[in-house]
């Protein structure tokens, strides 16, 4: 008895028991027990793996017998091996099916990646089990380098999403490799198609302007929130209720400046401003930006004034200085502050170029590279990427930073001694 079944309860939950608490069928059985639908758990030591996973179905007997199934396959992914068709087209019992393939790749990668994407990588494999069973392949080892290039085919979409897509599906096949279910990667010789993400250019990322920072601060202070209210013909009536209305609008332009600024002197990403809590910054105004693979922390540092807005802000609005959410969901939280920028960058365009707010990190990264004595090392470091990837993103700032480095160069070098001119002359061209 390795295994254990509870319910875990959704916000959601019909029977109003509260968020992640966990509860069991013995303690359902009692008199008055509120019935919700909320998904029975499973957790526990199988074939020496501890792991816990949801079962995908919220009825005790349902769940039970996916215990069972379990439990006789001795293995985590066991249950889509037993699921797998009966008639498959070939009788080696080494062979591996797709569908067991894709859920032990699952399990794997859903240990160490992000839920976006984790999103990603699940909207491609339900893909190419889709292929798949329309070639007809139960094993994954029926797969060939052609039906890799047909399957691409198939999705219809930029050459930069397939490129990012192409990248899930070689993973998935080296992944297929190295467990010996496959003699080789089929995808692995497969070139992406040429396309715009080829063009080094199109590596270069594009931060915002100073100037443009400058537009967008003074919209927040004069336009923002203060456009009249339109009023469709449909809701009219409401147009009375002005007051409310406007009350309503509780984000104003001090807000967003202010989430610009932690935007753009952290580097942080939309999520991490988002969720921003007043414990990130310690009392002499660093703020923590990431913990490295080596476990030590990365700092970076705030002037006192915004420093002052944030410790401000924590008293009006609360520890999670731009609002404190119901949802766990990372995507509706940045929504929510990307619907808000995107309409400050409407009272404030044209734009040149979209904005996004990505561009804020950008021009975190382009406002250190312009600084002399800043190195693409420190960067890096900040910004929690390689060196590679900055030279290869910024390397339009680098050139500035350059130009900046070799005047400071010239300026100390100038009245320093040098030897006499005839030692440092140039010899003369042999004459032909
Ligand atoms: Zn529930």
């Amino acid at each position: 008895m390795a295994l254990n079944l509870y319910r875990r309860h959704r916000k959601e939950c019909e029977g109003s028991h509260p968020e992640d608490t966990r509860t069991g069928q013995f303690e359902e059985g009692r008199r008055g027990w509120k019935k919700c639908a909320c998904l029975i758990h499973v957790s526990g030591t199988l074939g020496g793996r501890f792991n816990r996973r949801q079962t995908g179905t919220a009825d005790w007997d349902e769940a039970k017998s996916i215990v069972t199934l379990l439990q006789q396959s001795g293995s985590w992914d066991g249950q889509e091996k037993i699921e797998a068709p009966l008639t498959l087209p070939y009788t080696n019992p080494e062979r591996i099916s797709v569908i067991r393939a894709i859920a032990a790749f699952t399990a794997e990668f859903e240990e160490h990646t992000a839920p976006n994407t984790q999103r990603n990588y699940k909207f491609v494999l339900k893909q190419l089990r889709g292929f798949s069973d329309a070639k007809g392949y139960a094993a994954i080892d029926q797969w060939t380098p052609i039906d890799v290039r047909e399957f691409r085919a198939t999705w219809g979409v930029l050459p930069s999403t397939a490129a990012k897509n192409m990248s899930v599906v070689k993973a998935f096949f080296e992944f297929c490799h190295a467990n010996e279910w496959t003699p080789r990667n089929p995808a692995r010789m497969v070139k992406n198609q040429r396309g715009q993400h080829n063009d080094p250019r199109s590596e270069q990322k594009l931060p915002f302007s100073d100037e443009e920072l400058k537009r967008m601060y003074d919209a927040c202070d004069s336009k923002y929130g203060k456009r009249e209210i339109q009023f469709s013909k449909a809701t009219k009536e409401r147009k009375a209720q002005g007051p409310y209305a406007q009350h309503r609008t509780r984000w104003k332009g001090q807000d967003i400046a202010d989430f610009i600024s932690v935007s753009v002197y952290t580097g942080l990403r939309i999520s991490d401003v988002s969720t921003f809590h007043i414990d990130r910054m310690r009392p002499d105004g660093t703020i923590q930006l990431r913990t490295t693979k080596a476990h030590t922390h990365v700092y970076t540092w705030v002037p006192e004034w915004l420093q002052q807005r944030i410790r401000t802000r924590a008293l009006e609005t609360g520890p999670y200085i731009f609002g404190e959410h119901s949802t766990n969901d990372m995507n509706v939280i940045t929504d929510l502050w990307r619907r808000k920028l995107n309409k400050l960058w409407e009272l404030c365009g044209p734009w040149k170029d979209k904005p996004t707010p990505h561009r804020f990190r950008h021009a975190f990264a382009r406002i250190l590279l312009e600084r002399p004595g800043v190195t693409v090392r420190d960067v890096a470091e900040l910004l929690g990427n390689t060196e590679q990837i900055v030279r290869k993103h910024y390397a339009a700032w680098i050139p500035e930073r350059q130009e900046r480095l070799t005047a400071v160069l010239k300026a100390a070098f100038d009245t320093k001694p040098k030897p006499k001119p005839n030692v440092i002359a140039m010899p003369k061209p042999a004459k032909g």
